[in-house]
């Protein structure tokens, strides 16, 4: 028998699904989420708010089978362009690990319901790297989104991308401490991971390679003991 998952208790619960929900049965969930899915799509707060000069959204299509949330920051401009999560290279990346991980290359988007923060593309960043991050304002605006993803889903094992989505789940800490860590979030367990984007500094640093295999290596052990 395999010794259990070495869990640590995150300090921090600042973000929904706190308190305990019965669990609708599973058509109920579908409705209620096909309704929050039609208003993610017509939302457009940000664009009205004057944050972003057109919005986009993209939502994920929700099986009652995903037991994995992956939690990303923002929709990229390919994400944008082609509608869905992670369509971009860091998509390649991120399918890597799961594949590492004995996902199946051909369902692991299937097996998973991917979100983010936000979820409009937020545009270059004004000092010409990469993207713009979402402001404070855009992250309010589109949290409650992310709520109730949270409480409709359910999910056993939570994924969140990079700081400012590690950062809802565990608190402000830097990737070092808790990249290769698996916590407790409520009645889900939360694996952080570094965004994957293939020019990310922190990801290509070969100092780091040890902590993103362990953090693969926990995601495998997950995938057998939470059945994901
Ligand atoms: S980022 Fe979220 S809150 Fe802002 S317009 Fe898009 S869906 Fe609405």
């Amino acid at each position: 028998m395999s010794a259990p998952l070495p869990v640590r208790s995150a300090p921090a619960r600042p973000i929904g699904a706190t308190e305990p929900r019965d669990q609708p049965p599973g058509d109920a969930r579908q409705a209620e989420i096909a309704a929050l899915h039609a208003r993610i799509l017509g939302c457009r707060a940000c664009e009205a708010a004057g944050h972003i000069p057109a919005a986009r959204p993209v939502r994920h299509p929700w099986t009652p089978a995903q037991r994995t949330m992956i939690v990303g920051q923002a929709p990229g401009a390919q994400t944008e362009a082609k509608r869905y999560h992670f369509a971009g290279p860091g998509g390649r990346v991120l399918e890597g690990w799961f594949v590492a991980a004995g996902f199946s290359g051909d369902s692991w988007r299937e097996r998973c319901y991917i979100t983010s923060l936000t979820r409009c593309f937020p545009g270059k960043s004004p000092r010409g790297k990469g993207d713009r991050k979402p402001s404070p304002a855009e992250l309010a605006l589109c949290r409650p989104f992310l709520e109730t993803e949270l409480a409709l889903v359910r999910p056993r094992l939570i994924v969140p991308l990079g700081t400012m989505a590690i950062e809802l789940f565990v608190g402000k800490r830097p990737l070092d401490g808790v990249v290769g860590r698996l916590f407790e979030h409520d009645d889900a367990l939360v694996l952080p991971f570094p965004h994957p984007s293939p020019v990310s500094r922190w990801l290509n640093d070969p100092a780091h390679q040890e902590l993103v295999d362990r953090a693969v290596s926990l995601l495998g052990r997950c995938r057998e003991d939470l059945e994901l």
